[in-house]
């Protein structure tokens, strides 16, 4: 049987009924514990070209250099495996999202510090992963660049391609991107290096006491 907002053809209704949920024995907490760090998902947000990945992967060799353990899920190479049955309509978009989101909860749940670098574009679907993930173990980093330095740089030509007509549904040109509201973490990359960029989100990590016992 199918409903008439049913978002997956995989959807299984039995399963929430006669699917039961098994507690591990080994928690997050002593995960994290082993770990010496506090799980967070580090979410960015931004338009295409704003700098997420860049950053994204100086963080992370930043944290690895300081002993902490993390994974970064990137937006590009997730669509080429768990995700390469999405395509870019709004509805597509919703389930990348939900199933990144289910992914990062893993990685956390397994004590790690996550970034995931994705434009994720509406608000409802990144206050969606928040809500899967305790309470302070969600951090929306904005990735704030204007559309017109993303045009500029335009490191994938993609902007180019859309503005040609050869992409539709691209963010910022004929697909909505709808900047978060209040950001844990605002990162303007206008007038900053990406160094600068990325050693301000670690200072603030630091700041917060998730890396605490590494450093
Ligand atoms: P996204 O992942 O958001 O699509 P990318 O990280 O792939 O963006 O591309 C951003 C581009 O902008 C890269 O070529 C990067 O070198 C360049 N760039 C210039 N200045 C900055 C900065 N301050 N922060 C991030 N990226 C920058």
């Amino acid at each position: 049987m199918t409903s008439s907002n049913q978002t997956s053809p995989y959807e299984n209704k039995q399963a929430e009924h006669d699917v039961v949920w098994h507690n591990t024995s080994v928690t997050q907490a002593e995960r994290a514990q082993l770990k010496k760090q506090q799980p967070v998902v580090l979410w960015f947000t931004g338009l295409s070209g704003s700098g997420k990945s860049t950053i994204a992967n100086a963080v992370e060799r930043k944290l690895w250099l300081s002993g902490q353990h993390t994974y970064l899920l990137d937006g590009d190479n997730v669509r080429h495996g768990l995700n390469k049955d999405l395509g870019f309509s709004d509805e597509a978009r919703v389930e990348n999202i939900r199933r990144i989101g289910e992914v990062a909860k893993l990685f956390a749940d397994a004590g790690n510090i996550v970034l995931t670098a994705f434009i994720s574009p509406f608000q409802s679907d990144r206050d969606q992963v928040r809500n899967l993930l305790s309470q302070g173990q969600f951090l929306e980093v904005f990735i704030d660049t204007p559309l017109e330095v993303c045009e500029a740089r335009d490191p994938k030509g993609l902007y180019k391609k859309a503005r040609a007509g050869e992409i539709k549904h691209f963010t910022g040109i004929d697909s909505e991107y709808q900047a978060p509201k209040s950001p844990d973490l605002h990162i303007e990359t206008s007038s900053k290096s990406v160094e600068q960029c990325a050693e301000e989100i670690v200072q603030r990590l630091g700041d917060l006491s998730y890396l605490t016992g590494n450093q």
